[in-house]
């Protein structure tokens, strides 16, 4: 019988691990879907889709579905569904793994701003000039909110759903893969003089960081939360020889 296989997923690599474990004899992939963001392609497999209330939902889920495996594919920014994942897991006794790309790491060139979160990068903004360019999602926006003589070029993938917080915005609806002349475009098109990421990693969204280098602007990087403790695949590749060896265990 196959094992049924828990996807965490929202990310590219969530779609590649459904891609690679399609007509895979050894489990049956069921991938979770926040909802947020209207999906550009929907994996292969069973798809859920809305949250599952919290840590006890979701052990009640890993209960109910029969559950033998989860593989946290989620965003590395995605901070509660890991934390629940991981409680969830634990408390029912079901092997996780989470699939963390690397991060991205300042090189020759880079004029970093690292800071811990989003009001941390809002308050380092004054002073770095007139225009910003936030490439951090709509549900992020309020932070900036208020900012005096800051222009903020907002990109995201769905228009926001609230509306806007206090300032001067103007909004960008793209969804990535982004080139480097496109963001290199963008920057000289606005004006930008400076560039809030978060630091996602990953080559899909890499160009802003390689266009702010180029263009000798500023970065406000913002570091990733803390994922939880347990076993961790930098990824797809890995989290495959993860699930092969907890198959045979
Ligand atoms: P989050 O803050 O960690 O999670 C908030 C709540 O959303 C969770 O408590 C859970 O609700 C629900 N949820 C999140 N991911 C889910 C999933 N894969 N399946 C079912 N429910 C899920 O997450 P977020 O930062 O809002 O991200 C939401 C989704 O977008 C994630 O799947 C993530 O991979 C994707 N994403 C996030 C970012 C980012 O920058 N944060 C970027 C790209 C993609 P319950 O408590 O009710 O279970």
């Amino acid at each position: 019988m196959k094992t049924r296989l828990l996807l965490l997923g929202g990310t590219t690599e969530s779609l590649a691990l459904a891609d690679r474990l399609a007509g895979d004899g050894r489990v049956e992939v069921i991938t979770s879907l926040a909802g947020r963001t209207v999906a550009h392609r929907l994996p292969p497999g069973h798809l859920r889709v809305g949250g599952f209330g919290g840590a006890a939902g979701l052990s009640a889920y890993l209960r109910e579905e029969r559950i033998g495996l989860v593989i946290d594919a989620t965003h590395p920014f995605a901070a509660t569904i890991s934390r629940n994942a991981a409680a969830a897991c634990a408390e029912v006794g079901v092997p996780r793994l989470q699939v963390l790309r690397p991060e991205w790491t300042a090189g020759p060139g880079d004029r970093w701003i690292e800071v811990a979160d989003m009001t941390a990068a809002a308050a380092a903004l004054p002073g770095l000039g007139a225009t910003a360019f936030l490439a951090v999602g709509r549900q992020e926006l309020p932070a900036f909110a208020g900012l005096e003589g800051i222009r903020l070029i907002a990109r995201m993938v769905d228009a926001p759903s609230e509306p806007l917080p206090l300032g001067t915005w103007d909004i960008i609806l793209a969804r990535g893969p982004f080139a480097l002349a496109d963001e290199e475009a963008l920057i000289a098109r606005y004006g930008v003089d400076v560039v809030v990421s978060k630091n996602s990693g990953g080559a899909p969204t890499y160009a802003k960081i390689a266009a702010a280098r180029t263009r000798g602007l500023p970065v406000v990087m913002i570091g990733r939360p803390a994922p939880p403790p347990g076993k961790q695949a930098g990824s797809v590749d890995e989290a495959l020889i993860w699930l092969t060896h907890t198959l045979t265990r």
